[in-house]
């Protein structure tokens, strides 16, 4: 079957191919409705939802309702918690696929789950690091075998469909879901979350190794004004069009497939409520032709919590007039019923169903489900295989970031004695986050537990009379902190390990990003002992650590590195690796000071030193390495450019240190007069790099005047000419745009 030509107009017309199009000639109204609805695999489960019986089985008669009585197009989520191997997933999607194929014509179901950091919800399969980690690796080429890896192990399981990547920039670091995108910045979402997608889906998604994307949540969803999940944002078009279209526009640019909803709001607005943004500039100025999903229960919370809809029915109304194809409803039939309603009575028009039946057809024609919907487990031998194993090591490796290095005391030799101690010091949760085999992550210690914890990793490294490790202190008791006081006194350093446990959405709103009193004391103890203290820090998002920084002698930052990460971060302070992380986010000082490298002036003036916004404990794009690097021979082709032209730029790095070591080189370009407040830098280009001690490397980047664009007054993308200033490593240079 081949696809024919798909031209938006507007968002409210597309051409189909002729499978396509014949289904949408042959479909009854509640056929079409059905494949709009998207049902979670509760609703099909022996049990009742959120509470299915264990282990998970398909209700045959709740099996036929939802796909023989509803033609439901799409089925997602894990049973209930329930933790499924290939095996009993190929089970549970292959007895859907049969029922699809029972009606009347044949269409399969497009099953989906969240596998945000590899494959979240199938047992045996590969993790790797969240993408807040991911993006600290700075490393383009990882976040695509991330995407690769997925795809493949995903199809294993008979699952076609991931809802990933996030490209929420997080702004806001109170935010719960800060770890689940690649951080505060535009361009390492852009270049991150593409690398995942093309990984994901590859140039043909019905290859049975690939797998359909959804970007998410568009948009505007990563800078709650409260840092609490789903309330307010209030961002202004031209801010909105500047930080937060231009990521998911070059994944759609690169054919993704589906986007999600943000489930917030923006200026008073529902997203899922918004037209503008969801038909006028998502369709008709980003040209995006594919499947648009709705966030949980998104379409329900129009009426019962954002209070904008009069009755469900208006929900369903408003939600298909902003442009909406098909609704996470997902434990009721509401919608389906709702809609079938609405376009009897003529209040939506059956052309607008087609256009979005006609949407998820064409995704499931893509994917090849048409012709097959799973393929058998042989087919998939590198399911769970060591070669997969091996880049979730060295994506978790790479995601380390060394903040702190006093006197060199990182990498420490294996005859010291460590006392290692903390919350995070033995916990699975600490290192993964949520969607990690649950959706709280919170079954990380028992579902993953052939993985090694911090002192696990430690442990397999040195001999075992060189570690001691003290377990009775957790997140909740600080029993037994004076005897650990005097077993600090004994070692020659304490491995003090702090941070955060998994949480998901609202369970991680918080109301204080300083560290918890109980941890802080802890390290005051730890402290007290005089001994050198290297800090662990893991978790989502960064908790304020300034109290306990000038005491610690060493940091490592791991946010969420994944199950190898209790490995890497042992073979970090043994030396057995070359931290090379950087960060992807700004690490605040202070609770109240929460500003992003990309900041304005006037948060930088340093005339009240106590009174300034922007003061980072850490910068973004910062850490440390157990080598050096030098810049030196900033080279850039011209000085003066058209708007037209792109900047030519090289520089030297030469590796000036003992050991092999990973650089990432970093472009930040200021423009230095603007008719909008310019932000004092911004990121243009990055490369990571590996150098071999006195090596040496010409690193050239083009980069295009059009990306130094940013978005004016009048919400039109705008490059003013001028002067800009362009930094990599120590070297600076100054250019001109003319007109
Ligand atoms: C989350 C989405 C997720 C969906 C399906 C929602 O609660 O916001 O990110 O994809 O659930 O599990």
């Amino acid at each position: 079957m081949i696809a024919i030509v798909i031209i938006p107009m507007n968002g409210t017309s597309q051409t189909w191919s002729t499978q396509v199009q014949n289904l949408l000639e042959e479909m009854t109204l509640k056929e079409k409705v059905g494949q709009m609805t998207q049902l979670s695999v509760d609703m099909i489960c022996v049990g009742e939802p959120y509470n299915v019986v264990m282990p998970a089985a398909v209700d045959e008669e709740k099996l036929r309702k939802a796909v023989l009585e509803y033609g439901v197009g799409s089925i997602l989520n894990t049973p209930s918690g329930d933790y499924v191997d290939v095996d009993r997933w190929q089970g549970i999607i292959g007895n859907i696929q049969e029922e699809a194929k029972k009606t009347r014509l044949r269409i399969p179901v497009l099953y989906g789950l969240d596998h945000i950091h590899g494959v979240s919800y199938i047992k045996g399969g590969t993790l790797f690091p969240q993408p807040l980690g991911l993006a600290c690796t700075w490393n383009v080429d990882l976040a695509h075998e991330v995407g690769v890896i997925t795809a493949y192990e995903s199809r294993a399981a008979g699952v076609p469909w991931s809802f990933s990547p996030a490209m929420d920039i997080s702004r806001n670091p109170e935010w719960p879901r800060f770890w689940e995108s690649f951080g505060e910045d535009v361009l390492m979402n852009k270049e991150m979350g593409l690398a995942m997608v093309t990984g994901m889906q590859g140039n043909d998604p019905e290859n049975k190794e690939k797998i359909a994307a959804c970007l998410k949540h568009f948009t505007g969803y990563g800078l709650p004004l409260s840092g609490k999940d789903r309330t307010p944002a209030w961002i202004p078009e031209r801010y909105l069009r500047e930080y937060f279209l231009p990521q998911y526009q070059a994944s759609i640019d690169a054919g993704a497939l589906t986007i999600m909803v943000n489930s917030g709001e923006i200026n008073g607005v529902p997203t899922h409520a918004d037209k503008q943004l969801l038909t006028d500039i998502l369709r008709g100025e980003m040209g995006f032709e594919g499947l648009l999903v709705t966030d949980w229960q998104d379409i329900h919370y129009l009426h019962d919590r954002h209070m904008i809809a009069a009755s469900l029915k208006d929900a369903v109304r408003l939600a298909i007039e902003a442009g909406i194809d098909m609704s996470m409803t997902p434990v009721s039939y509401d919608f389906a019923d709702l809609l079938v309603q609405l376009v009897e009575e003529k209040t939506i028009s059956e052309s607008r169903i087609d256009l979005s039946v006609g949407r998820i057809l064409t995704v499931k024609e893509k994917l090849g489900l048409f012709t097959r919907s799973h393929f058998p487990k042989s087919d998939y031998a590198k399911f769970g295989s060591d070669e997969f194993e091996s880049v979730s090591l060295q994506a978790a490796t790479e995601s380390l970031v060394l903040l702190k290095n006093s006197n060199d005391v990182l990498p420490i030799n294996k005859q010291s004695k460590v006392l290692v101690i903390g919350p995070t010091s033995h916990s699975m949760s600490s290192l993964n986050g949520g969607w990690t085999t649950t959706w709280q992550g919170d079954r990380a210690d028992s579902d993953l537990a052939q993985y090694n914890t911090i002192v696990e990793g430690i442990r397999n490294l040195v001999a075992a009379d060189q570690v001691d490790f003290f377990a009775d202190i957790d997140y909740q008791s600080l029993d037994g902190l004076a005897l650990a006081k005097t077993k600090a006194a004994e070692v020659d350093y304490v491995i003090l390990c702090i941070g955060e446990h998994s949480y998901t959405e609202d369970s991680g709103n918080l109301n204080d990003l300083n560290l918890p009193p109980h941890q802080l004391s802890l390290a005051q103890a730890m402290m007290e002992s005089g001994k050198p203290i290297i800090l662990i820090y893991t978790g989502g998002r960064p908790r304020i650590i300034s109290q306990i920084e000038p005491n610690s002698t060493a940091i490592v930052g791991a946010f969420y590195p994944g199950p190898n990460g209790g490995d890497a971060i042992a073979q970090l302070i043994y030396g057995e690796m070359c931290p090379s992380g950087k960060l992807a986010f700004t690490y605040p000082q202070y609770a109240n000071s929460l500003t992003t490298y990309d900041h304005k002036h006037t948060e930088d003036r340093d005339v009240m030193i106590s009174g300034q916004s922007y003061n980072p404990q850490y910068a973004f794009g910062y850490g440390l390495s157990y080598t050096s690097f030098i810049y030196s021979n900033l080279e850039i082709h011209d000085r003066v450019y058209q708007k037209d032209g792109t900047i030519e730029a090289s520089v030297t790095v030469r590796n000036t240190g003992q050991r092999i070591g990973k650089e990432v080189v970093q472009v930040y370009i200021s423009d230095l007069l603007a008719s909008i407040t310019p932000p004092v830098r911004r990121l243009r280009a990055f490369e990571k790099i590996q150098l071999a001690p006195g090596e040496a490397k010409n690193v050239t980047f083009a980069i295009p005047i059009r990306d130094l664009a940013f978005v004016g007054i009048d919400n039109q993308w705008t490059v003013e000419s001028g002067e800009f200033r362009l930094q990599i490593g120590t070297e600076t240079a100054v250019l001109k745009v003319v007109d």
